[in-house]
């Protein structure tokens, strides 16, 4: 089985890092960085699983599970990055300040943050993608990749980070409110109440 440590803003804590290194090779793990940026431990015996759990939650680690809010796929951004607009873990702190009460999030929709129009976390192919520009924030919805590969649609251009954080949480709540078990934000932008037209 695996384990997934969530790594907001795919930031890795160093205790956590020597921690998940200690572990690998005392149940000779596969460690793997995940296309989502989170940590995951690959070939974990089912019979290990509850004492790896445990070492890593006792240094606070979060486990990726049912229900839980996604973390945003961030780009590295300002200042790690020289066209960097914006601080991307900022932006993303600030995301999951908003929805840190937020006891069940129906899947199965993404978020992606970018520091400028390059987009390297995939804003445009994400279900809700926001995107730094020097005019202020674009946001996309209903981006996805996999077989059959969409661009999202953009509701929002020169916004402010509140309108985005504002934005954000009607796309979410509107999703949980037509959502039976998990769907994707590309089947709700053409709802008759879908709370936005396309930015032009
Ligand atoms: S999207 Fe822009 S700011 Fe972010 S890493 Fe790419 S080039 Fe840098």
């Amino acid at each position: 089985m695996n384990i997934t440590v969530l790594l907001p803003a795919g930031r890795l804590p160093l205790d956590i890092m020597g921690k998940a290194r200690d572990l690998a090779e005392q149940y000779n793990l596969g460690v793997y960085l995940s296309t989502v940026q989170n940590l995951r431990l690959i070939n974990v015996p089912d019979e290990s699983a509850d004492a790896i759990k445990g070492e890593l939650a006792a240094l606070g680690a979060q486990f990726k599970g049912p229900g839980k809010f996604p973390l945003p796929r961030v780009c590295v951004g300002m200042p790690h990055c020289n066209l960097g607009i914006i601080d991307t873990e900022k932006l993303s702190e600030a995301i999951l300040a908003r929805f840190k009460d937020k006891a069940v999030t129906k899947p199965k929709f993404k978020i992606a943050v970018s520091g400028c129009n390059l987009s390297c976390s995939g804003v445009l192919t994400t279900d809700i993608g926001v995107m730094a520009t020097r005019a202020g924030f674009e946001v996309y919805v209903g981006g996805k990749g996999g077989p059959y590969p969409k661009v999202g649609r953009r509701i929002l251009r020169k916004a402010t980070e509140d309108e985005v954080l504002e934005a954000i949480e009607k796309l979410v709540n509107f999703h949980d409110a037509h959502t039976v078990k998990k769907q994707r934000m590309f089947k709700l932008i053409d709802h008759p109440d879908f709370p936005y037209p396309e930015a032009v």
